[in-house]
């Protein structure tokens, strides 16, 4: 039985003033029946993991480098990332993928770091318009999955995000059809690589999901739970998604 998750990716957005935010969020669900997740900008790790100690709040990064340490100006290791307490990082978000050209093997060396330097990985794959529009969503997602993963990753060290591109801060999201398709997938190609493991990965759904549609979303096969993006940012909001899961 797969837990579900509700994790929050707060981007590039939050400074001190925000984690009153935390704060809030830990006081209205003291025992939550979901785990729950916040990924802030990295000045901010450290602080909201002091903030958010003795809830139920795991906090994550939203990157890490492949290498352990180095030459790697402006970088973070994932050492780095759990010794400021975090517990999980976002790996292969459509932004870093587009912002910063990663690859899936980029991903995947990633992947490889965190889980050696003791974190979870949630490791995002998700098509654009125009591989939707072709057709290749599910090629696309496919590849992207079986190239992002490294071997051997359980629902212990892994949870896979499906956000499609398009529907990330745009209001605009998937039919639950569309949701079912590629989750189902998504779920049988994890199967079929690492057995009955792929049972226990869990698969977020990713893109504009809102307090308003949260609740028929997680009722879709084989979503266990969101990254939610702006939604996150606000406790009001997160809560009433959290609620719904
Ligand atoms: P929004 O919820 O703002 O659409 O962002 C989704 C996302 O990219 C989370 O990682």
């Amino acid at each position: 039985m797969r837990r579900k998750l509700a994790a929050g990716n707060w981007k590039m957005n939050g400074t001190g003033a925000a984690l009153a935010e935390v704060t809030a969020l830990a006081a209205a669900h003291p025992a939550p029946a979901v785990d729950l997740l916040l990924c802030p900008p990295a000045t901010l790790v450290e602080r909201m993991a002091n903030a958010a100690a003795g809830s139920a709040i795991a906090v994550g990064g939203q990157d890490c480098h492949a290498a352990a340490a180095g030459a790697h100006t402006g970088d973070i290791s994932a050492a780095m990332l759990r010794d400021a307490g975090a517990s999980h990082v976002i790996l292969g978000h459509s932004e870093r993928r587009t912002d910063h050209a990663e690859t899936d093997a980029i991903v995947r060396a990633k992947t490889e770091a965190a889980l050696a330097g003791g974190l979870i990985a949630v490791v995002c794959v998700g098509e654009t318009e125009a591989q939707r529009d072709a057709g290749q969503t599910l090629g696309v997602v496919g590849s992207q999955l079986t190239d992002s993963l490294p071997e051997g990753v359980t629902g212990a060290t892994v949870v896979v995000a499906y956000e499609p591109v398009w529907a990330i801060g745009t209001g605009r999201v998937p039919t639950l059809a569309q949701i079912a398709e590629v989750h189902d997938f998504l779920r049988a190609e994890l199967v079929a690589r690492f057995g009955e493991a792929g049972h226990g990965i869990r698969l977020l759904y990713g893109g504009s999901v809102k307090p308003d549609n949260a609740a028929e979303i997680f009722a879709t096969s084989n979503v266990d739970g969101a990254l939610v993006g702006g939604a996150s940012l606000k406790a009001a909001d997160f809560s009433a998604i959290i609620a719904a899961l």
